[in-house]
C-alpha cells in the first residue's frame, strides 16, 4: 500500500481517532484527498466509516442527522466546524438521477461506486495511508480524467456525473480519456432528465470556483451539453462579431478576466445585452430567484458607462438608474468586456472603462442625491404641504429628482416645496 504523508486538521484526526478506538474503519474520501494530491487547499473534509450512523452518533457527544438514511452524520468539531461521516455505502439501484444504497463493510466497495478515479482515492489521515484501487492517482499525475469502471454504464447510473465529468476536467485541465469522453459525448441528450436546479448548480459550480472557467465552457460546447441544456447560450456560436469571432467565444473570454466566488457575475458577462434572446425568460426557466433575475438584468442590460469627459448631470442621471451600488460590478463587466474584446484585436477600450470609472467615483465621492430617497422632501412632506396623495406622487417626486440631479444644489427642503407646487399644478393641467 502507498503511503502519502501530508497533515488532515486537527479535528479530522481527532475524528479518526475517536473511532479507530471504537474499532471502525475510518479514512478520508473524495474531494478533499483529490485536491491534496493536488497540492490544493481543501476545506470539504468528508469521512467515510464502517461504523453505522448509529455507532458514529455513540463516539460523539455533538452530531448531527443530515442524512442517516444515507449513512450521513454531521460530527461537529470543538471549533464548530461540521464534517460529514458516512457510512460505506454500495449502489443497489440506479436510474440515472436517483440511487438507492446500502451499506458496505469495506472501504473498497465505497470507492467502487464514486464517479471518477480521481475522486476515488482513500487516504488515512493518521496512518497516511492511500488506498487507490482504480489507479486514481496515476490518472492525475497524467493529467486524465475517467470514470470508474464502464464509461457508458457509469453516466446511465447517474447522468450529472457527465457535467461533473466536465467540471472537473475544466477545473484541474485535465483530459478526458477516450472513451469516457465518447460515452458522455453519446449519452448527452440525456441530462434533460435531471432537475432544472442540479443542472443550473453545476454551471454555478463552474462559474464559482474555476480561475480559467472557459476550458469547462468550451468542452459543454464542444460535447453537445450546451445545446441540450442551454440552446440559447449554444445559439451564439452563430452569432458573429468580427470576423473570426462568434458571440460565444467573446463572452466566454469576458467570463475568464472576472474572479471566482462571484458566479452571478461571471453569468451576467455570458448575458450581456444585445442578444437574440429574452434574458429574462431564461433566467426564469433556470429557476432563479426573481431578486437574482433583477438583479443579474440590471447588470446585462444597463446603458454602457457615459463617457469620462460628460457632463456632471449626464453622470449623475446615469447613476440614478443603474442604482450607484452597482458601479462596482458594472465598472468589472465593462473591464472584462474590454479586455476580451482586445484580446481578439477588436478595439481597445480598456482605458475608456478605466476613465470612466474613476469618474464615477469622482461623481459619487461628493455624495450628490442619486435616489428619490435622498430628496430632502418625501411623500410625507408633500401631503403636509397639502398636497393629495395618489398616483401622482410619483411622479413628483420624479420630477424633483430630475431637477436635483441636474443641480445637486437644489437638495434643500424650501426648494423643493416650491419646485413640487408648480409640478403639481403642472399635472393637473395635464
Ligand atoms: P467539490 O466538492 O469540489 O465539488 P467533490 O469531489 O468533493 O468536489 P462532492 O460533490 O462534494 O464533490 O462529492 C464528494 C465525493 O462523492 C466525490 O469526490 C465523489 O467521490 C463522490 N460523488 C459525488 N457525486 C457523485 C456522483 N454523482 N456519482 C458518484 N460519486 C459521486
Ligand atoms: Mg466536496
Amino acid at each position: 500500500m502507498s503511503r502519502l504523508e501530508a497533515s488532515a486538521p486537527q479535528a479530522v484526526q481527532w475524528i479518526v481517532r475517536e473511532l479507530d478506538k471504537a474499532g471502525h474503519d475510518t479514512w478520508a474520501v473524495g474531494g478533499a484527498v483529490r485536491d491534496m494530491l493536488l497540492e490544493r487547499r481543501s476545506d470539504d473534509w468528508d469521512l467515510a466509516t464502517s461504523a453505522r450512523p448509529e455507532q458514529v452518533r455513540k463516539v460523539f457527544r455533538r452530531t448531527v442527522p443530515l442524512g442517516v438514511d444515507y449513512g450521513t452524520v454531521g460530527v461537529l468539531s470543538r471549533n464548530g466546524t461540521l464534517y460529514e461521516v458516512t457510512t460505506f455505502r454500495r449502489d443497489v439501484e440506479t436510474d440515472g438521477r436517483h440511487a438507492v444504497v446500502s451499506f458496505a463493510d469495506t472501504i473498497e466497495e465505497d470507492l467502487a461506486r464514486r464517479d471518477f478515479t480521481i475522486n476515488a482515492v482513500a487516504w488515512h489521515p493518521l496512518r497516511w495511508d492511500l488506498v487507490d484501487p482504480f489507479g486514481g492517482v496515476g490518472d492525475l499525475q497524467n493529467c486524465v480524467l475517467r470514470t470508474v469502471g464502464v464509461p457508458e454504464e457509469r453516466f446511465r447510473e447517474d447522468y450529472l456525473r457527465i457535467l461533473r465529468a466536465l467540471r472537473f476536467a475544466g477545473l484541474f485541465n485535465l483530459e478526458i480519456e477516450r472513451e469516457t469522453w465518447t460515452s458522455l459525448s453519446t449519452l448527452v441528450s440525456h441530462l434533460e432528465s435531471l432537475s432544472t436546479e442540479r443542472i443550473r448548480d453545476e454551471l454555478l459550480k463552474v462559474l464559482a470556483i474555476d480561475s480559467s472557467p472557459g476550458r469547462a465552457l468550451q468542452l459543454y460546447a464542444k460535447c453537445g451539453a450546451l445545446s441540450v441544456l442551454y440552446p440559447e447560450l449554444h445559439d451564439l456560436q452563430e452569432v458573429r462579431v468580427g470576423e473570426e469571432v462568434s458571440r460565444w467565444t467573446l463572452s466566454v473570454s469576458a467570463v475568464e478576466e472576472l474572479p471566482i466566488g462571484r458566479p452571478m457575475l461571471r453569468l451576467a458577462a455570458l448575458l450581456c445585452e444585445p442578444l437574440p434572446f429574452d434574458v429574462e425568460a431564461f433566467l426564469m426557466r433556470l429557476r432563479f430567484s426573481n431578486a437574482a433575475i433583477a438583479e443579474t438584468i440590471k447588470l446585462t442590460g444597463s446603458s454602457p458607462f457615459p463617457r469620462p469627459e460628460a457632463d456632471g448631470y449626464s453622470w449623475r442621471r446615469w447613476l440614478s438608474a443603474i442604482g450607484p451600488e452597482r458601479v462596482p460590478a458594472l465598472a468589472r463587466l465593462g473591464l472584462a468586456r474590454a479586455k476580451a474584446r482586445q484580446s481578439f484585436g477588436m478595439g481597445d477600450d480598456c482605458e475608456f472603462v478605466v476613465s470612466s470609472w474613476r469618474r464615477a467615483k469622482v461623481v459619487r465621492s461628493g455624495r450628490p442625491p442619486l435616489l428619490v430617497s435622498d430628496l430632502a422632501l418625501d411623500g410625507r412632506g408633500l401631503i403636509s404641504i397639502g398636497l393629495k396623495p395618489g398616483p401622482h406622487f410619483a411622479q413628483i417626486l420624479g420630477g424633483l429628482l430630475d431637477w436635483v440631479l441636474q443641480d445637486p444644489e437644489r437638495n434643500q427642503h424650501d426648494l423643493l416645496v416650491e419646485r413640487a407646487v408648480e409640478l403639481a399644478a403642472d399635472i393637473t393641467d395635464e
